[in-house]
């Protein structure tokens, strides 16, 4: 299949990885809105989140609040923004489900 985050999986893509098992993968974005922006990935491939089950739903957002911890401790930010784009009009540009971690400081410019 001719996706880019499954090469990134696969590793035919380069990128930053800051964690991977068997079901997710996750590296640091290479246009990142905050230092640490990470990008939380399923293995297997869907388009879209509304298209993922229950189970596999519940399985990403357990390792997305392992690495949204680990990145905070990391980089000893106070909190982050943990979000997706679900489909195009949404503004999801690469159509294979990720969740984003945008570490945020106090009184960063990253929004409200
Ligand atoms: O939610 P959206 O689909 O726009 O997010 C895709 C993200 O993937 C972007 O933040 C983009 O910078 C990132 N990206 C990346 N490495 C690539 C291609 C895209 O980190 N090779």
């Amino acid at each position: 299949m001719d996706c880019l985050f499954c090469k990134i999986v696969s590793g035919e893509v380069p990128s930053y990885k800051i964690y991977e098992d068997d079901a997710v993968y996750a590296f640091l974005d290479i246009y990142p809105t905050s230092e640490g922006h990470t990008i939380v990935l399923p293995k297997k491939h869907s388009m879209r989140f509304t298209e993922m089950s229950e189970a596999e739903v519940s399985s990403l957002f357990a390792s997305v609040s392992k690495v949204a911890r680990a990145v905070e401790e990391a980089l000893d930010v106070p909190g982050s923004n943990i979000g997706l784009n679900n489909g195009e009009v949404a503004g999801q540009s690469v159509p294979h489900v990720h969740v984003h971690i945008i570490p945020r400081r106090v009184n960063d410019k990253g929004g409200s």
